[in-house]
């Protein structure tokens, strides 16, 4: 064995290596406790098996999130070189479902190009479908993503009309038999193409299994049929059951492989005493539980578990940039560098006011997130990358046109209404349509200035598909197609003064921003999937080709938009990381702030649609959610919670804080509140002489002035006082001593 493998496998403990190096016939399933190695394990697992002399190429290991499969990739490369991490299929569910569909086209109907719609497309299409098979009377309840084979390589609202059809009468077939998702992949697999792909595989190692969906354990059963399976997760970190993970995955694999082997891992290596047991309090509350793991650590006790109250959100933010001032500043004994931070957050949202405070203290920072492929600007560039390759959807024609046209919005929609009216007529794509209105040949009422744009737009789309061919870099090319963006139409969509989305905010407000995050996108990407170092991209750029890069990276993208709520790589060692507890998934930093840990937070007891969902399995899940965000932390965890929103609404702590144990806890309150509590109540002693008596009266007033009773508002908090109390207690009755309150 070369020495950095058993370099590796001594740095495991018994237990970790046991399973690393056990035997690959048996299916083995390793569940346990957060930090417990179990990353490391798999890690080792597949060193193992290339030391067996499995073929990297024979090799798949499976992940949750881009950022996890690239992750797994660097540390495998570490020990077994770049050339064998770079043989080995280290995939997310998508990338490798996708690729299975690719190689596989011809046996689903489509061509191997066949590009991926998003979600909005996605929905689009259906419910265009749906108008159209059932002459418009239903739409579809949901934002549907289909896991189907049906989703792929739709091109245009007739060539979907039939798919849909077969899509509904498959749904509505597997309603009526009561079939699970996964019997109905099943009978999907009647086209046999997974049973080719079982040879292949000579081992597949799974990270992450509790968020696994039923449709994916049973992609991963039929492919895993000579048993070499190694499944690793834990079911008290499943959060992803909104996108179909279903932890009853583990006793489908206890059923399915009743040879399977359990080992099971209860040191935690990542986290200080206090807060893996602060951990556990919360996470014992929950009923359903299908393991029950003892975790234990053998680390220092380290410190308290500091909870924070704050009296808004402002003062959230302002404490926390205290605290990582005073972290990375040169007094502090724990020193700590801005790449070992991270806050953590329910929802995006809470984290907008922190990019602005470290944007004005010039506190670098990498927000985890994809919004920016939602904006229109990111999705236009795209388009046009699209219309490249073969098999380039109408949808992604029609985004080109609508960003490339110069007129007014109404006029725009006038031209494209047209071009869809030739395209339906004439059962042509959208693109052939416009190549027919704008030779002149169909012209029908456009007027001069429309055709003459009409056809600059297609010049446009000729000019990029020659950029493309003319073995430009992929960065090169899309730095030219984003200049191709008119000013007009940015200014339209704001992009020019609002770029949402992390990164962008931390540049000027304009197209760069945009440019330089898709680049930054494009380097992800080279590394993700071709393990390819700044250096080395011209190489790969080369051997490659420009044509096939885009298309892998059009992929890329779709996957990064389905991933919505998943990981972007985590990668900056010198900024602070802004990520929501979901992205945040199997990462690890020195110092976490979990912010806004207050009920409607977590738990989030409202969908989006304003439904309530309280219930017995919402409230574990967000249990859950909570404890994946308190197991990220290795030495230092602060829990935050807020009394009034933005809205001056009041609010209260999270329920799940009273599950932390005192004797772990140090609690802060918001000091500026006690103060002026204090203040306050001297206020009413002067004002009525005698407080007693008068307090449940005032009582009201104070809730007022909590409101919002930061020292620089204190003159807005007086003067509201002052028009509560005379409202209430009649004109002069303060006599003006709240204005004179000296501060
Ligand atoms: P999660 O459930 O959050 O995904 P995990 O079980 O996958 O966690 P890892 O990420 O593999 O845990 O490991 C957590 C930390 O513990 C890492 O920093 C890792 O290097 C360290 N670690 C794991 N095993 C050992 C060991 N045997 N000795 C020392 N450190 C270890
Ligand atoms: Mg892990």
């Amino acid at each position: 064995m070369p020495d950095e493998y058993s370099k590796y496998l001594q740095s495991l403990n018994d237990r970790q290596r046991e399973a690393a190096c056990s035997d690959i016939a048996t299916p083995l399933m390793i569940a346990a406790g957060p930090g417990s190695g179990k990353t490391s394990t798999m890690v080792g697992r597949v060193l193992m098996l290339l030391n067996e002399g499995i073929s990297a190429s024979n090799i798949l290991a499976m992940t949750f999130t881009i950022a996890a499969a690239s992750e797994m990739r660097e540390r495998i490369a570490k020990v077994a070189g770049k050339a064998a991490a770079k043989e080995l299929t280290i995939s997310t569910f998508h990338s490798f479902s996708l690729q299975l569909c690719r190689s596989h086209a011809e046996k689903l109907g489509r061509t191997p190009e066949f590009l991926i719609y998003g979600h909005g497309q996605q929905r689009r299409a259906i419910i265009e479908a749906v108008r159209l098979s059932e002459n418009g009377k239903s739409r579809p309840k949901h934002s549907v993503g289909i896991d189907g084979e049906e989703s792929n390589g739709i091109t245009s609202p007739h060539h979907f009309k039939d798919a849909s059809k077969k899509w509904l009468k498959f749904v509505t077939q597997a309603k009526a038999s009561g079939k699970t998702p996964a019997e109905c992949s099943k009978m999907g697999n009647e086209i046999g193409m997974l049973k080719e792909s079982q040879d292949s595989w000579k081992a597949i190692v799974i990270d992450e299994f509790q968020d696994t969906s039923a449709m994916q354990y049973s992609l991963l059963r039929i492919l895993a049929s000579h048993n070499h399976i190694t499944i690793v997760g834990d079911d008290d970190q499943s959060i992803f059951s909104f996108n179909g993970a279903d932890i009853s995955g583990f006793d489908s694999f206890r059923k399915d492989f009743p040879n399977y082997k359990e080992i099971r891992l209860n040191k935690n290596y990542r986290s200080t005493r206090y807060i893996v047991e602060a951990a556990s309090s919360v996470i014992k509350n929950n009923k359903k539980r299908c393991q029950l793991k003892n975790v234990d650590t053998d680390n220092s006790s380290g410190s308290k578990i500091v909870i924070k109250e704050c009296h808004n959100e402002d003062a959230q933010c302002a404490f926390v940039v205290d605290k990582i001032l005073e972290a990375t500043s040169n007094r502090s004994d724990v020193r700590c560098s801005l790449g070992n931070i991270a806050i953590l957050y329910r929802r995006q949202v809470s984290g907008k006011v922190f990019q602005t405070a470290f944007r004005e203290r010039k506190i670098p920072f990498n927000v985890h997130g994809v919004a920016v492929y939602r904006k229109k600007v990111v999705r236009a560039i795209i388009a046009m990358l699209k219309t490249t390759l073969p098999g380039c959807d109408d949808g992604s024609y029609r985004r080109v046109f609508k960003a490339l046209l110069p007129f007014e919005k109404e006029e725009k929609k006038k031209v494209i209404d047209y071009i869809d009216k030739i395209s339906t007529a004439r059962k042509f794509s959208f693109i052939s349509a416009a190549g027919e209105i704008f030779s002149a040949k169909v012209s029908g009422n456009l007027k001069r200035p429309q055709l003459s744009q009409g056809r600059k737009v297609l010049l446009t789309l000729e000019m990029i598909s020659k950029l493309v061919h003319r073995e430009q870099s992929i960065s090169a090319v899309i730095t030219s197609v984003a200049n191709m963006v008119p000013q007009k139409y940015l200014l339209e969509q704001r992009a020019v003064v609002d770029v949402d989305g992390g990164k962008l905010l931390n540049e000027d407000n304009d197209m760069r921003s945009v440019l330089q995050f898709l680049l930054d996108d494009v380097s992800d990407f080279l590394s993700t999937h071709f393990a390819v170092a700044e250096g080395e991209r011209e190489v790969v750029e080369g051997e490659k080709g420009c044509l096939n890069l885009i298309k892998a990276f059009v992929d890329y993208i779709s996957e990064r938009e389905t991933e919505n709520f998943r990981s972007r790589r985590h990668d900056n060692e010198t900024s602070v990381t802004l990520t929501t507890i979901h992205q945040s998934k199997g990462l690890e930093w020195d110092i976490v702030f979990i912010i806004k840990v207050n009920e409607c937070e977590i738990p989030l007891l409202h969908e989006f649609n304003g439904t309530a969902k309280e219930n017995r399995t919402s409230i574990e899940e967000e249990r859950r959610l909570l404890y994946v965000a308190m197991t990220r932390a290795r030495t230092k965890l602060f829990i935050l919670y807020v009394l009034t929103d933005s809205n001056w609404q009041m609010l209260q702590p999270s329920r799940f804080l009273k599950e932390i144990p005192n004797n772990l806890r140090e609690e802060q309150a918001d000091i500026e509140t006690q103060d002026l509590q204090s203040k306050h109540d001297d206020i009413s002693k002067e004002t009525t002489g005698s407080s007693a008596d008068l307090r449940p009266n005032i009582q009201p007033a104070k809730d007022v002035v909590q409101n919002d009773y930061h020292p620089n508002k204190l003159d807005e908090a007086a003067a509201e006082l002052t028009e509560f109390v005379e409202a209430n207690y009649g004109n002069g009755f303060l006599k003006g001593s709240v204005s004179n309150y000296e501060r």
